[in-house]
């Protein structure tokens, strides 16, 4: 075999040798960043293209070459797409990047594969292809087919076009990682010029220089990956985090237009655009807008709810100046932090305090808390107590279970009597209080035995069978100088004295005696 195509098959070995390896390393540290699962398919395409290469060269027949010529065909023309790939996510310009785009930047390398394992049916890939020795060495030659020239200028556009942006990146000084960008240039460089010089003629006997170039290229990643931690690190952090973040940011410029925003405020304000006015994306109304004016040194911080029902989340909002130097506002950054897990565990463990488990209506705690409050705040002021009648028979006759479902029904029948000028809660197992604020003796005795009424007339069904359920009211009404909870101890005087008299009845306190209203109006007392 010819020296110097001897020499070129172990150096093409050498350099497929080492993307494997390169290859590994992008495996094990594939979660690092985004890049590193481009890097790992740019290494497996250049392995693929210089093991492809070398076993053409050591094939002796033009079918052998043929063959190895479609591997080296399964790496080659992918690795230029993934080269610029790889470039746009260094650089972070990947928002664009998704299975369709993938498809599309790997759509002409796909084409240029299946066009040249055809090509004796088109000959659009190579016109013709023929040997030609090297000191008795049969190399195969071609020339070239129109598909081929499509192939060879996306293959260099993508591999310029990597360039050219990494080269602006890198002139905008928007990286303090100069060493790394250095060497992601001339990786790129190396295979442009390459080919370029096999392609003009300048290498030996048309043989492609490429895969040796890969070579240098690929000690230089290795030499960067173990030296700098090329791709093992996110490579704009400030970016990254910006991007990464959980929390959605907006960056306001002086005028309140939106500057800049990350991809958690594109989840929130489905209609963010770069330019528009932050009064457009929160809305007109939204409270965050009359706060931006007064942050200065301070940030500012509320809490905000943004949907409705179920899909309602909570928000921590976090509003500050940008400064440049000590005193200049430059612009504004809004921060939201979704907060509505905790919020919700909050407002439920608030409602577990005011709740009764059971009935879910106010606890005792809790109403007699506001029935207190409410105390002192009104002159007038009644107390209805009420009792199921008989309730230990319905526990006895449906069990325990249908002695809940009673004290459910009638929570649920009561609550919805009452307005915004009473509180209405369970006082103990199957006693319910109300209070009933800016009331006089007539309206809580009416109230009383309007509730009275609803219970006898609405029997609960329970397991196919009708519970009829009663309740025995007592009526207090406040008077001058009498506490809370003297008022409702003779509720609940009026209450037995209901139960005395034969119970589903309301009894309301007056003067120590416990009577009905038409008895009230009937003494004259009312
Ligand atoms: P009265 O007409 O005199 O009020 O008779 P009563 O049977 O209703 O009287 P009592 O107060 O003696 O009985 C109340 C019963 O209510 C006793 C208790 O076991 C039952 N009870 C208390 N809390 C609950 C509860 O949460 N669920 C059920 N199913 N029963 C309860
Ligand atoms: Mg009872
Ligand atoms: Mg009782």
């Amino acid at each position: 075999m010819d020296q110097t195509v001897m020499v070129y098959i172990v150096l093409i070995t050498m350099s497929g040798a080492l993307h494997v390896i390169l290859a590994i390393i992008a495996y094990m540290n594939r979660h690092a960043f985004e890049g590193m699962r481009t890097f790992l398919w740019f290494s497996c395409f250049i392995a693929i293209y210089a093991f492809g290469y070398a076993l053409s060269l050591a094939s002796t027949t033009i079918k052998g070459m043929e063959f190895w010529t479609a591997i080296q065909y399964l790496g080659m023309p992918f690795s230029a797409p993934a080269t610029l790939i790889l470039v746009l996510q260094y650089i972070g310009y990947d928002r664009h990047l998704n299975k369709k785009t993938y498809f599309l930047y790997y759509l002409i390398p796909s084409i240029s594969f299946l066009l040249l394992v055809t090509n004796d049916y088109h000959h659009l890939f190579y016109q013709s292809v023929y040997l030609e020795y090297r000191n008795a060495t049969p190399i195969m030659q071609i020339t070239v087919g129109q598909w081929y020239l499509i192939h060879g200028a996306y293959t260099f556009g993508t591999l310029a076009i990597a360039f050219v942006l990494l080269s602006i990146y890198w002139f905008k000084g928007e990286s303090r990682q100069t060493k790394q960008v250095v060497i992601l240039l001339t990786g790129i460089l190396v295979p442009i010029v390459a080919s370029f010089s096999y392609l003009i003629g300048l290498t030996p006997s048309s043989l492609d220089t490429v895969p040796i170039a890969m070579l240098f290229s690929s000690s230089l990643y290795l030499y960067s990956i173990i030296s700098t931690k090329f791709l093992l690190v996110p490579p704009i952090e400030k970016d990254y985090i910006f991007e990464s973040m959980g929390d959605a940011v907006l960056v306001l410029d002086q005028t309140y237009h939106i500057k800049d925003f990350n991809k958690a405020a594109y989840t929130i304000f489905t209609n963010v655009n770069i330019g528009e006015h932050i009064a457009a994306v929160l809305g007109v109304d939204n409270q965050i807008l009359p706060l931006l004016k007064k942050v200065h040194a301070e940030s500012v911080i509320l809490e905000s709810e943004m949907g409705n029902g179920p899909s309602k989340e909570y928000y921590q909002v976090k509003i500050s100046s940008i400064k440049r130097g000590e005193s200049t506002i430059v612009g504004t950054t809004i921060i939201f932090t979704n907060i509505t897990e905790q919020k919700k565990e909050q407002l439920n463990l608030t409602k577990l305090a005011y709740t009764d488990v059971l009935t879910q209506i106010y606890n005792r705690a809790y109403v007699l808390s506001i029935g207190e409050k409410m105390f002192a705040s009104h002159d007038k002021m009644a107390v209805v107590l009420f009792d199921i009648d008989h309730f230990k028979k319905i526990n006895d006759t449906f069990g325990h279970l249908g002695g809940d479902e009673a004290l459910k029904h009638i929570a649920n029948l009561c609550k919805s009597m009452v307005r915004e000028n009473g509180i209405f809660g369970r006082y103990g197992g199957e006693e319910f209080i109300l209070f009933l604020f800016g009331t006089e003796m007539k309206g809580a005795v009416v109230i009383a035995g309007k509730l009275r009424r609803l219970i006898e007339e609405s029997p609960l069904h329970y397991n196919e069978k009708v519970i009829n359920i009663t309740a025995s009211f007592g009526v207090a009404v406040k008077e001058k100088d009498i506490a809370l909870s003297p008022l409702i101890h003779e509720a609940d005087k009026a209450l037995y004295a209901s139960k005395r008299e034969g119970r589903n009845t309301v009894r309301l306190a007056a003067n120590g005696e416990y009577i009905t209203l038409s008895s009230v109006i009937a003494a004259g007392k009312y």
